[in-house]
């Protein structure tokens, strides 16, 4: 074995180095020598840092003494090939990795200097981000690693990165259709003992310990820092081959706690924000709620989210608690990934989990999302609109007999401005608040409270098995046939349940996970959730991208029955019309009709020649009839789509 020799050559820059200028540079490897940086108070008594012959070592191999090198910067240059050694810093507040950790071993608590060009797969540098010219063609499912494999009889990788590089997984995302993986937190996080993986802990992930590392639960070795980045690597490069692209979820708005955090032990207080009285504030609902609009907070975030993609060729990014971080930062964010490229799409949560220490005019809720272009929210208009309030899972939406028909035009409208959507009668939204229809995100269910077969069994007593799948595909009917993009729960195309569990972040597998067997159970389920997919991929009409596109072509049709001499409306029955080719579609006009009510109902539509291409939880897009004339009749809790 290599001695490895090591000299501390104190760097004392000439020239103040301001910290804004700091880019997280942590470590800085070449096998001559390796510089170490840290954003740390400059007021600060002595910041060491801690080299380790490996990653469960107790005792340093050496301490080196960091210099204050610039405001609030501190720096030390170790000689010799570190590759493979690993380091902590400490100021005083606990050893930790720093903040901007690229590599580390068992559960974070240490950083690892690696060369990165090491973990790269093969082909790594021919990878290609899958081309996609609007967000509005994308079509989103999210999923956490472990829901979606840990049950799969045939996987290689249960629960692991790689299952998603498997034949099976790969082939079934394909054949649903969908185009984007938003994947739950895939960062390195707390809540799963990486030394106890045999315990089959679940969490969703969200509390972050360091935010530039993949997880090492979904690795199949947490102590080989090289593995879970290589292996993170494998799964994107397998999804882009199939076409498909990558969403990482990021959790910047808190941390776990304050005190153990990264962000506290390097630079205490810097990162939080706090109210008048001197109390940490708690926008996250977490215990703390981190300071974006601080210059390093910014710059953090900034350089994490290019890290992400220069580095994993990540392909979007979904902002947990977006409400939580200020409108120009977000916005600084959308210009820095503008640079790299376009096509990237980030959204959020257009809201907090409580008040925040901050002007809310200035955070990045969602009724701000018009000052805020190119950037998404979700609109939880349509999802409760269709399925009832988030806050009582016992109601239920329009597909249970509520009158939110209003609401649901707005989320068929993508959020925009719509001369036929009345405001006054939208559940939340006063005003519309997207500029361009690809800033909603449309959807009926997520990770977050209960799925849609549970929604409907919790919110619908007695509700029957084949109405509850009625009512599942008319809502996503809504959902797919929306101008906003659309977004599902990963294992709803399975008719998935979570046994009655609304908030299921550490329920075990046997509650989270998808049903594999269901794919043979409900075969009808999975095929219009494909037939839906395919209908809006085909069809450019359902995905204009565009607001006035969209006001131009997307006419809501008075819906009136046959035989009446004045508008006699059905209850519980909505239409919409695409028309004159909208987005220059092969079809000319196209009409959804959606029907919630239990009973079937004649409907009078403009008159013509139709085929009809959705109908009794059935899609072709071929045809499975034809209307001639204007009168038509919609079975009870379906949706139909024809055109001409
Ligand atoms: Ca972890």
């Amino acid at each position: 074995m290599k001695r490895l020799i090591i000299a501390t050559i104190l760097t004392m820059a000439a020239t103040t180095i301001q910290a804004q200028d700091f880019n997280f540079d942590e470590v800085t490897y070449t096998p001559q020598a390796t510089t170490f940086k840290l954003f740390a108070p400059s007021e600060a008594r002595r910041v060491q840092l801690r080299l380790y012959k490996d990653g469960d070592s107790q005792k340093a191999m050496k301490t080196v003494k960091l210099q204050k090198t610039g405001q609030d910067l501190w720096t030390a240059t170790v000689k010799g090939d570190l590759k493979d050694r690993f380091y902590t810093f400490d100021m005083g507040r606990g050893e930790c990795p720093g903040v901007f950790a690229k590599a580390v071993g068992v559960n974070g608590r240490k950083g690892c200097i690696l060369d990165l060009k090491d973990t790269d797969p093969d082909g790594w540098t021919e990878d290609r981000r899958p081309v996609t010219k609007s967000p509005a063609d994308l079509v989103i499912y999210e999923m956490h690693h472990r829901d979606f494999s840990i049950a799969r009889k045939d996987a290689a990788h249960p629960g692991k990165f790689l299952a998603l590089t498997e034949p099976w997984a790969i082939s079934h995302l394909k054949e649903l259709g969908v185009n984007a993986i938003h994947i739950l937190p895939s960062y390195d996080y707390g809540s799963v003992d990486e030394t106890r993986l045999a315990d089959n802990k679940y969490n969703w992930g969200y509390d972050p310990v360091n935010y530039n590392v993949p997880e090492g639960g979904y690795s199949t070795d947490p102590y080989q820092p090289a593995v879970r980045i290589r292996e993170f690597k494998q799964m994107v490069k397998a999804l882009h081959d199939a076409g498909i692209r990558v969403i990482l979820d990021v959790v910047y708005n808190h941390t776990y706690d304050i005190e153990h955090s990264n962000f506290q032990r390097t630079y205490p207080d810097y990162f939080y924000r706090k109210t008048a009285d001197g109390q940490y504030s708690n926008g996250s609902g977490c215990g703390n709620e981190t300071a974006s609009d601080k210059p390093m907070m910014r710059q953090f975030m900034l350089e994490s989210v290019k890290y992400w993609i220069n580095e994993y060729h990540i392909d979007g990014f979904r902002f947990d608690l977006m409400g939580v971080h200020d409108i120009e930062t977000m916005n600084e964010i959308r210009k820095a990934v503008d640079a790299i490229d376009p096509t990237i799409f980030i959204y959020g949560e257009g809201w907090s989990a409580g008040a925040c220490a901050y002007p809310l005019e200035q955070l990045g809720m969602k009724a701000n999302i018009y000052k805020m272009p190119g950037i998404a929210a979700f609109s939880d208009e349509i999802r409760d609109a269709l399925r009832g309030p988030f806050s009582d899972d016992t109601v239920t939406g329009w597909i249970g007999g509520k009158d939110e028909i209003e609401s649901i035009k707005f989320g068929i409208a993508g959020a925009i401005a719509h001369p036929q959507v009345d405001m006054t009668k939208v559940n939340y939204s006063q005003k519309p608040w997207a500029l361009e229809p690809t800033q909603m995100i449309s959807y009926v269910s997520c990770h977050d409270d209960m799925c849609l077969t549970d929604r409907l069994r919790a919110s619908i007593p007695g509700i029957t098995e084949e109405e509850l799948i009625r009512l599942d595909l008319l809502a996503q009917t809504a959902v797919f046939t929306s101008q906003g993009v659309p977004f599902m729960l990963s294992g709803e195309e399975l008719l998935r349940d979570k046994k009655g569990v609304h908030n299921s972040f550490e329920s075990p597998d046997s509650i989270n996970h998808l049903d594999w067997n269901n794919l043979q159970r409900y075969p009808q389920v999975f095929q219009y959730y494909k037939g839906l997919i395919q209908l809006r991929k085909h069809h450019p009409a359902f995905r204009l991208g565009n607001a006035d596109l969209i006001r131009k072509h997307l006419e809501f049709l008075p819906v009136k029955r046959p035989t009446a001499r004045r508008i006699d409306q059905p209850e519980h029955v909505m239409a919409f019309r695409l028309k004159n080719y909208a987005g220059r579609d092969d079809w000319r006009d196209i009409i959804v009709i959606l029907n919630a009510s239990r009973e079937a109902q004649d409907l009078a539509i403009p008159k013509g020649n139709y085929t009809v291409v959705c109908r009794d939880g059935l899609i072709d897009e071929r045809g499975l009839g034809t209307i001639v004339g204007s009168k038509l009749t919609v079975s009870p809790q379906s949706a139909l789509i024809l055109h001409n």
